[in-house]
C-alpha cells in the first residue's frame, strides 16, 4: 500500500515563549575534557561531600494547601493517578514522616558528628514545624532559601513565583530573624 503523501508531521504550537530557541545561553557538550583545573581543595582532598537536607514537608501540593490537586509524582514510590480536588493520603503520609521522624533522625546524626548540614528550607515547611526551625538554629546549621512552595514551576507565571520568592524571604527573616545568607 502507497504511503499517503499527503502526511504531514505537526510541530506543536510552541506555548511557551521562553522555550526553545528563545533561550539566549547554549548547551556545552564539550566542557572541560581531559583536563579539568584542579580545584586544590584543603589537605590534598580528592572528594568534597556536602549534606544537605531538603525540609518541604507540608508544602507540597495538596488541596489542604488550596490547590485544585494533591501531589502524585515526588514521593519516594510510583506515580499515582492525581488526586484532583482530594487528598493523597499516602503520599501526605511520606511527607509527614519526613517532618515528624526523619528529619529528627538526620539531624541526630550530624550533629552527633558535629557537621553542620545546608537545610534547603521551603518556607511554608518551616511554618508548619517551629520546633524544627529552632533545631536548624541551635545546631549551627545553615538556613538557605529553597522557595516559600514546594510545587513544580514549570508552568508558574513569572509574577506569582516572584511574590513567593518575597514571600519566602519575609518568611526566613521572621522565622529565623535573618535573610538567608545574610545572618541579618
Ligand atoms: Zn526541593
Amino acid at each position: 500500500m502507497a504511503m499517503d503523501s499527503s502526511f504531514t508531521f505537526e510541530v506543536p504550537e510552541n506555548g511557551d515563549p521562553l522555550r526553545s530557541t528563545k533561550y539566549d545561553f547554549a548547551r556545552d557538550h564539550v566542557g572541560f575534557g581531559r583536563h579539568p583545573p584542579n580545584p586544590e581543595w584543603p589537605n590534598g582532598a580528592k572528594i568534597a561531600v556536602s549534606f544537605v537536607i531538603n525540609y518541604e514537608e507540608g508544602a507540597e501540593r495538596t488541596v489542604l494547601n488550596g490547590d485544585a490537586q494533591s501531589e502524585n509524582m515526588l514521593w519516594e514510590q510510583a506515580h499515582i493517578a492525581p488526586r484532583l480536588g482530594e487528598r493523597a493520603v499516602n503520599v501526605e503520609s511520606d511527607y509527614d514522616y519526613g517532618s515528624r521522624r526523619g528529619v529528627w533522625r538526620l539531624l541526630n546524626t550530624l550533629e552527633e558528628h558535629d557537621y553542620p548540614a545546608t537545610i534547603y528550607a521551603v518556607g511554608m515547611a518551616l511554618e508548619k514545624n517551629p520546633a524544627v526551625v529552632e533545631a536548624f538554629a541551635s545546631g549551627g546549621h545553615e538556613i538557605a532559601s529553597h522557595g516559600y512552595r514546594w510545587i513544580d514551576y514549570h508552568n508558574v507565571g513569572s509574577e506569582r513565583e516572584k511574590a513567593y520568592i518575597r514571600q519566602q524571604m519575609q518568611c526566613l527573616k521572621t522565622l529565623t530573624g535573618a535573610y538567608p545568607g545574610t545572618g541579618s
